[in-house]
């Protein structure tokens, strides 16, 4: 498979350099070239793949050639041995033909672990062939930074540095990044907002000499393989409830519209789904479009539900390329009007044909707790926030109740003690793996928001390390 990039003007690539490269050079994504198909036979002999076989099974049109699929299997069965149980993603009934998709049993509790491990190993793999080093350098607000700290401890060809803003994440997610103690993470606290955090991120991948001189990478949503590798768990749930005889919906909490874009592949790839909805919580920037067709940046408010404090969806820019008809320079033109005036709008025939599959729905803090509240005294699940947006919006939005239901819990509720509690009095409990976090000790470096103090520590960190001179 070969990838283009969504503004057009980039060179095609094969999967291995779509992994490193991340960002196309004009700015864009990457997408496949075309739509690779399972037909219904095919879906059916994987009905009873263990989940790492069906991942490798799954990714495997889209790696090709670059990657076998015994190459990718050889790295999903690794990758999913360190989750904490045996369907790694498992289906629980919750009621009326709706079902809890748990996406919350990899080392950091949240759904990023099951594409993160996988790119920490596709990173090693690739850069072993080319016996090449990187430097993986990010901002996190919350989960990311832990999911990537644990997808690229101990990698030999890797180092990673990631940036939260000081005081700014919960003590929870700040100890599962700080006390990773091994030698190649590097934990930096910035004195200063995710904003600030983000703007020094950019800033040194801006800078083309430092960002050649330490392999600069990045391990953000926008990465190809984190998509893809999240297609399995779609197929996987629709698999157990009837597909391909058996149309199934998904509701799926999203900020960046990396989750749900993944649903997206899945439908686009022949699985049968008849609707993916979406869950925002106050920042509604997707749910405003959906019902206008205009996207409008707006203000970022704090909620319980952080993960999803998101104004920009830059994945979205993926599904633009497809209601364009493929024509980057749609895309390009509409993109550019967004960075320059803050939004765009898309014609209303090409916004009809997004809602055929789209739905997206919004819920403020109070609703959030009210549904934490009501599935726990219904069905004893006790949900994170996050996880209860999707719940929320599976019910809203329950259309032909024929349709099984699948709503995507996308972290543990103990990674959100606070507001689980403040909904049903109850504190949940971290898993065995994780209990004594808040007795491991800390190490992280306090840097002020400034670019000049972030590169000269990088390269005094990187030089000791030996693996820049
Ligand atoms: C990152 C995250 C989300 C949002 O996922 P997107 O891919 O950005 O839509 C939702 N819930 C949790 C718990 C997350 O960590």
């Amino acid at each position: 498979m070969k990838y283009v990039s969504t503004r057009g003007k980039a060179s095609e690539l094969a999967f291995d350099d779509v992994v490193l490269a991340g960002l196309a050079r004009d700015g864009g994504l990457f997408v496949p070239r075309t739509w690779p198909t399972l037909s219904e036979n095919a879906l059916r002999a994987m009905a009873d793949d263990d989940y790492a076989t069906l991942a490798a099974r799954v990714m495997a049109p889209f790696a090709a050639p670059a990657m076998s699929e015994a190459a990718l299997h050889e790295i999903t069965a690794d990758a999913y041995r360190t989750f904490d149980h045996p369907d790694i993603a498992p289906l629980k009934p919750i009621g009326d033909n709706i079902f809890l998709l748990e996406l919350f049993h990899g080392p950091t509790l949240a759904f990023k672990d099951y594409a993160l491990q996988v790119l920490g190993r596709l990173f090693e793999r690739i850069l072993a062939e080319r016996n090449q080093r990187i430097t993986i350098l990010g901002a996190t607000s919350g989960d990311t930074g832990s999911a990537a700290i644990e997808a690229c401890r101990d990698r030999d060809r890797i180092e990673i540095f990631i940036l939260h803003p000081k005081g700014r994440v919960s003590d929870v997610q700040r100890r599962q990044m700080t006390t990773v103690q091994t030698a190649n993470v590097h934990n930096v606290a910035v004195e200063g907002t995710f904003d600030d955090c983000q703007g020094l991120v950019k800033a040194l991948f801006g800078d083309n000499t430092f960002r050649d001189r330490v392999g600069l990478a990045a391990i953000n949503s926008i990465n190809w393989a984190r998509i893809v590798a999240q297609v399995v768990y779609y197929v996987r749930a629709a698999l157990a409830l009837g597909a391909p005889d058996r149309e199934v919906t998904f509701a799926v909490p999203t900020g960046n519209f990396g989750n749900v874009f993944s649903g997206y592949v899945a439908h686009n790839i022949g699985v049968p789904i008849r609707r993916l909805v979406i869950g925002s919580n106050r920042n509604d920037i997707l749910t405003r479009f959906f019902i206008s067709g205009a996207m409008e940046v707006g203000t970022v408010f704090p909620t319980l539900s952080p993960s999803m404090d998101i104004q920009v969806s830059s994945n979205f820019e993926r599904l633009l390329f497809d209601l364009y008809d493929r024509d980057g320079a749609a895309v390009r033109s509409r993109m550019d009007a967004f960075r320059d005036t803050g939004s765009f709008e898309v014609e209303a025939d090409r916004l009809d044909r997004a809602r055929d599959l789209f739905t997206a729905t919004r819920f403020d803090d109070d609703e959030t707790k009210d549904t934490i509240r009501r599935v726990y005294e219904t069905c004893g699940e006790v949900l994170d926030p996050h996880s209860a947006i999707g719940v929320a919006a599976a019910h809203r939005c329950r259309g032909n109740e024929s349709v099984p239901m699948v709503a995507l819990a996308t972290a543990h509720p103990a990674k959100f003690p606070d507001a689980v509690e403040a909904a049903i009095g109850v504190r949940p409990v971290l898993p065995p793996a994780l209990r004594d976090l808040m007795d491991r000790e800390e190490r992280y470096t306090v840097l002020p928001a400034d670019v000049d103090s972030l590169r000269d520590h990088m390269s005094r960190t990187l030089t000791a390390r030996e693996t820049i001179v």
